[in-house]
């Protein structure tokens, strides 16, 4: 016996506030198929038994009317809007699109592809956070798919306009999905670089440095050559070259290593360019503007392919590397700075091809 309370929260959730996250089809009036609905619940432990008897008990035995059951179907009262209805418009995709489930579900998806079972399309997302809250409704470390949508569209698989976090497919088999491995940080900014969903994909990630305090303000060292708007360069070091950036938290003072040509991208990590400076050659930054000594700081950085990786490096190179090594590898680095004190921006500060 179910806490009828319990359930009709839950319900009220996916009703009212979050149909996506259960992939359910509501239709311009708010109606969505009990056996979806149930079938949504099911894929959570806590509802595994929930029967459309015991919705019918949940509505009978609340004082206020919350939802109404008619002809199998069943919607709530909405104050004012329907939340996300489903629109269903033949449209072209975007390039990208994603699918969040669970890891239980893999080997069938490998098998069959992505097909809609109980509902009436395959649901899919233009963002990954979308795609990750309705993967973990089914599990606590869902699987992101990526779905090369462009591919598919051009090859004949249908696609629909939902709303503006829903897109569907009648079904999209499985040589258009993969798997999808998070964002390619480099090892060493895995987190403290906050990476801005909306300008990032699989292969560019844009975002902002934050040590682990919270703090966004840093100190900045750096061994380079510099130019009269105050960008950095390579610099002769020895009989070689270096170009090195570390920053330090304004509050805690903990340090980073930012960038390293001799330790990280594709001719760091993989051809070992460049030497490695010691801390106490490393020199204090300062803004060319008003001499300011904090910054916050912005890094894009675009990585290789990760099969090309494997192909090139991990193949020739098995005892040394792995394919996870891609992230650190990357081709192209490019840090902007903005100075805490009079608020000058220097968009490419940085601007380095690793590779
Ligand atoms: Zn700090
Ligand atoms: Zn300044």
């Amino acid at each position: 016996m179910y806490d009828m309370a319990d359930l009709s929260r839950e319900i009220a959730y996916a009703l009212r506030h979050a149909p996506w996250e259960y992939e359910l089809e509501m239709d311009e009036d708010g109606w969505v198929p009990i056996q979806q609905l149930l079938d949504a619940l099911h894929r959570d432990k806590r509802w595994i038994t929930v029967s459309e008897k015991d919705l019918h008990n949940m509505i009978e035995q609340s004082e206020k009317k919350r939802y109404e059951i008619k002809s199998k179907m069943i919607r709530a009262f909405y104050g004012h809007s329907i939340p996300m209805k489903i629109v269903k418009e033949a449209k072209m995709p975007p390039d990208t699109l994603y699918h969040g489930t669970a890891r239980r579900f893999l080997e069938s998806i490998k098998e069959k592809g992505l097909i809609p079972q109980s509902r009436q399309y395959v649901h899919l997302s233009q963002d990954i956070e979308t795609a990750e809250s309705v993967g973990l409704r089914h599990d606590n470390k869902p699987c992101i798919l990526k779905i090369n949508s462009k591919k598919a569209w051009e090859e004949g698989i249908r696609f629909y306009y939902g709303n503006e976090k829903v897109w569907l497919a009648d079904e999209i088999p499985y040589k258009y999905v993969e798997e999808w491995n998070g964002y390619p940080v480099p090892r060493h900014l895995e987190g403290i670089l906050q990476v801005d969903s909306k300008k990032s994909n699989n292969f560019n990630i844009e975002g902002k440095l934050h040590c682990r305090c919270g703090c966004e303000k840093f100190r900045i060292r750096t061994f380079s050559e510099q130019d009269k708007n105050g960008c950095l360069h390579v610099s002769e070091y020895q009989n070689g070259y270096s170009l090195m950036i570390k920053a330090e938290c304004c509050n805690c003072n903990d340090r980073y290593l930012i960038f390293d040509m001799a330790e990280h991208g594709y001719n760091g990590f993989v051809c070992h360019d460049g030497i490695t400076v010691s801390d106490n050659e490393l020199k204090g930054y300062g803004c060319n503007k008003c001499n300011g000594q904090s910054f916050e700081i912005e890094i894009g950085i675009e990585v290789e392919d990760r099969e090309q990786f494997i192909e090139e490096v991990v193949e020739e190179e098995p005892d040394k590397y792995v394919p996870e090594d891609y992230v650190d590898a990357f081709d192209w680095i490019c840090i902007s700075i903005k100075c805490s004190e009079c608020g000058q921006v220097i968009n490419d500060w940085v601007d380095f091809e690793t590779s």
